[in-house]
């Protein structure tokens, strides 16, 4: 069927190394962008405040790109599957084209549209784009799905190489007449009243043209040192890639290519990205990861009534461990927070607090601009236990030890939380909890769960 390619974005936002946009632009006709926010379809996980704050920023420059070239983005609300149908039929298309995701929601979602479309004519096609490997592509000898990082991403690397990445089209033809958009203002995505985003706009400028400056600066400036440093916060070596890569601003396997052609040795960073890579297959393989204990045995946890005044110390960083609050502030203040913070500050919750996962995750969720639907709950089961190849229950990370090896001049600490700084005039809370006293209750109540698990 002839008319115009639709190229439906989602976890996509990009020009560069996109197979649906690419393969919109070789079929000939004109091509018409679209976005759906969907806060409609069952299942599908509303975004959080800083998540949305990311979006408004990252379609702004999408659009201005897709105009650039000679198209155009029409933005709609709804419930995803109808909305890319009524788009769909305003435009008298003849083929709707993205890239895949791979949460369960958002897959029955992608499989209900291509049969409805296929079946009113129009050609459906999804592409692989967000990921280096597909998660049905890699299984154990038995068939089954990997539940071990190792033997995943030796699998992983033992297979083909990641493709090369796509060129980004230098023109793509828009249609003549588009079908109408909403204003991306009348979203509201962005706060207003308070407006709390006034450091994630000092730290971040969302766009694929930002995340192409910052891969390119990270592998000149700092890949080299990654290896030695990038445990230590204060150090600032690591990628920041995180965002880019949840929105798509930048593909993985641009970031690999890329990676491995800077002349440094990039095995623990292409690790890291192998990380990404296994949260999201098992994501694929357990839709309900964000909700449910990977390991039932956790179903019997002997959670104690939430103290909600202490959910909030830690949201707020206000617990009186220095590297918590410096960790909780970091995250509120830019919407990230280095990666071995967050799994200081997520011991903390789910083990000295004796706070269920779930609750820190939804915490993280609403403040993390790269928030992400698989790496997100995954590596909170990982922290807590209950998860695919988790750290240990028993394994209660100290938040002192952790300073003094990771931030021994407490550079990080004193830049988030200066009250603790030995020069600080201002007086630092007490901690909410004992560090010693409430390791023991936490590993008291694993030994309750283990128990009633055999009785
Ligand atoms: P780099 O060290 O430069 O790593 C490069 C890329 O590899 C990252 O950008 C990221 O895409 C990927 N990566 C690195 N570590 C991990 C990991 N452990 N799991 C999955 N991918 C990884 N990462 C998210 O992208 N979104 C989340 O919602 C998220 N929530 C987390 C929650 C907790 C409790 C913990 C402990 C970790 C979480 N992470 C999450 C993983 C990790 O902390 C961040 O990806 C990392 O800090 C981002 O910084 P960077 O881009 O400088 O990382």
């Amino acid at each position: 069927m002839s008319g115009p390619s639709i190229v439906w974005f989602r976890d996509d936002l990009r020009l560069a190394d996109n197979p649906a946009l690419r393969a919109a632009v070789e079929r000939d006709e004109a091509v018409i962008g679209l976005y759906v926010l969907d806060e409609e379809s069952p299942g599908i996980r509303p975004l959080g405040g800083a998540a949305k704050w990311w979006l408004d920023g990252s379609l702004r420059s999408l659009a201005d790109r897709l105009a650039q070239r000679g198209s155009t983005l029409v933005l709609r609300r709804g419930a995803a599957a109808s909305v890319v149908q009524d788009v769909a039929r305003e435009a008298g298309a003849g083929a709707v084209f993205w890239n895949r995701r791979y949460g369960g929601a958002e897959r029955a979602v992608d499989a209900a549209l291509k049969s409805a479309l296929r079946g009113s004519g129009v050609t459906a096609t999804s592409s692989a784009a967000s990921l280096l490997f597909e998660p049905w592509t890699v299984l154990t000898g038995s068939g089954t799905p990997y539940s071990v990082f190792t033997p995943f991403w030796r699998a992983c690397q033992s297979g083909p190489a990641p493709r090369a990445p796509l060129a980004e089209p230098r023109r793509i033809r828009g249609p003549a007449a588009a079908p109408s958009s909403d204003d991306i203002g009348d979203w509201a995505l962005l706060p207003t009243d308070p407006d709390w985003a006034g450091g994630l706009r000092q730290t971040w400028e969302p766009g694929e043209p930002a995340a192409r400056t910052r891969l390119r600066e990270f592998l000149a400036e700092d890949l080299a040192d990654y290896d030695r440093s990038r445990d230590e916060p204060a150090a600032g070596t690591t990628s920041r890639l995180s965002p880019r890569l949840r929105w798509g601003e930048l593909s993985p396997h641009t970031v690999w290519h890329e990676a491995i052609g800077a002349g440094q040795s990039a095995g623990r960073f292409l690790a890291e990205l192998g990380w990404r890579e296994f949260a999201a297959h098992v994501l694929y393989h357990h839709p309900d990861l964000a909700t449910q204990n990977l390991r039932p045995e956790f179903d019997g946890f002997p959670w104690p009534r939430l103290r909600p005044a202490q959910l909030r110390a830690w949201q707020q960083g206000r617990t009186g461990i220095p590297l918590v609050d410096a960790g909780m502030r970091e995250l509120w203040r830019t919407g990230v927070m280095h990666n071995r913070i967050r799994m200081v500050t997520a011991s903390f919750l789910v083990k000295n607090l004796l706070i269920d996962w779930r609750r820190g995750e939804e915490w993280f969720w609403d403040t993390l601009v790269d928030a992400d639907g698989a790496s997100n709950p995954f590596n909170w089961q990982w922290v807590a236990g209950s998860g695919a190849d988790a750290a240990p229950y028993f394994r209660v990370f100290n938040p002192e030890l952790q300073a003094k090896k990771f931030d021994p001049r407490a550079e990080y600490i004193r830049r988030w939380a200066p009250e603790y700084g030995p020069d600080a005039e201002a007086l630092a809370p007490p901690p909410i909890v004992d560090l010693g006293e409430s390791r023991k209750a936490a590993l008291a109540a694993y030994e309750r769960m283990r128990r009633s698990r055999r009785a």
